[in-house]
């Protein structure tokens, strides 16, 4: 059978492996898998999102409420923005999506960084449109411009703030100043799927979806309810724009994209910032027990704004061996390999899964 030429090119997204892989292919008990390979919160999911969901098990006959009001309500109440600024998708995935679809096509390019989160590629890919990277890992702003000056076809930007999977971000006032550069016809998605960290740790990072609409109309901001709170299950993201763009990927969203019971889970996860805002101060306790650990062992790491950690290891080593020998142990991590990177990307645990990693790692890295 033929399929559409551009599906050719397109290498499947590698999710993070599920623990049911390692129980069934290593005989490792559920309970001592430990996966630090998503980037999901390890605290769960707020107490109050659960219970919420649990009373409403009783309605799952009926089709979800497909304006949102309830998770629009809070958002734009948590924002300070109108309802229709805001569009839901089944994680911010779907709305990168309905994005790439609305802006790019097989006559234009996109931009993005060369080492950032994997599905840009993928759904600019999937209409035909032309990939173009920075030549540098991380972002830098004055790479983004050069390219984009000298191109006339660019349709999206896409600026990954923090960026997966490096873990670095760039503060508000030089995002402000590039974004001055570039044209209105041109749409820059920031995804923010990790602001909450980065906002905590230097509030100079902080990019303000509110704010940074205002000042520019060709912005579309994403959240997601997978990562600081604790909803990775449940599928929910937002995008915040000016009403113009709003209103177009809306006429590419499928009805009911977001069940009743997730609806429900991330309208009550928004209310409990105290969940939020303990599991992003452990994250970052955490984090320092990680960047001790990888000096202690001279291994470079990029200094993160999120709840993972990026360690670059030296030629003698190999992230694939290292991350399949931790496998082997019921310690799931994200090997970098496909990235053209020989590094690592550990998902910052609990206390207890950290000593563990911390443990066996050591044990790995010192014969390897
Ligand atoms: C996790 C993640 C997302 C989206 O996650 P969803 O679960 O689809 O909301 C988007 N961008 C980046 C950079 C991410 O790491």
């Amino acid at each position: 059978m033929e399929f559409n030429k551009e599906l050719k090119d397109i290498k499947n997204y590698s999710a993070g492996k599920p623990i049911e892989l390692v129980v069934r292919e290593y005989g490792i008990k559920p309970k001592d898998v430990i996966k630090l390979a998503s980037n999901e919160n390890p605290y769960g999911s707020s107490p109050k999102a659960i219970e919420a969901v649990r009373a409403i098990c009783n309605k799952m006959h009926l089709y979800p409420d497909d304006s949102m009001y309830e998770l629009k309500d809070g958002l734009s109440k948590r924002f300070n923005i109108r309802d229709d600024e805001i569009i839901i998708g089944a994680g911010s995935d779907q709305i990168l999506e309905f994005a790439t679809r609305a802006k790019a096509n097989d006559q234009t390019s996109v931009l993005m960084a060369k080492t950032t989160f994997a599905m840009y590629e993928i759904y600019a890919k999937g209409v035909g449109a032309n990939i173009l990277k920075t030549p540098s890992d991380t972002h830098k702003l004055d790479e983004f411009l050069k390219i984009y000056k000298s191109k006339e076809d660019i349709s999206i930007i896409f600026l990954c703030l923090p960026n997966n999977p490096m873990g670095e971000t760039i503060k508000k006032s030089e995002v402000y100043s590039f974004l001055k550069e570039i044209d209105k016809n041109t749409l820059v998605i920031i995804d923010g799927a990790y602001q909450e960290f980065a906002t905590y740790k230097d509030k100079q990072m902080q990019i303000e979806p509110k704010d940074v609409i205002e000042k520019f109309e060709n912005v579309l901001y994403l959240g997601t309810f997978s990562k600081a709170y604790g909803l990775g299950g449940m599928r929910v993201g937002y995008g915040i724009a000016k009403e113009e763009i709003i209103q177009n990927l809306m006429k590419l969203r499928p009805p009911f994209n977001i069940t009743t019971l997730s609806l429900k889970a991330a309208t009550e996860a928004l209310k409990d910032d105290e969940f939020v805002k303990n599991s992003i101060e452990n994250n970052f306790i955490q984090m320092r027990r990680y960047e001790e650990f990888a000096k202690s062992l001279e291994i470079e790491y990029i200094p993160s704004y999120t709840n993972f950690i990026t360690f670059l290891l030296k030629d003698g080593k190999n992230s694939s061996e290292i991350s399949n020998s931790l496998l082997k142990k019921g310690i799931i991590i994200r090997d970098l390999k496909s990235y053209g990177l020989n590094a690592i990307r550990i998902t910052i645990g609990k206390k207890d899964e950290n000593d563990s990693f911390f443990e066996t790692f050591l044990k790995i890295y010192n014969v390897g």
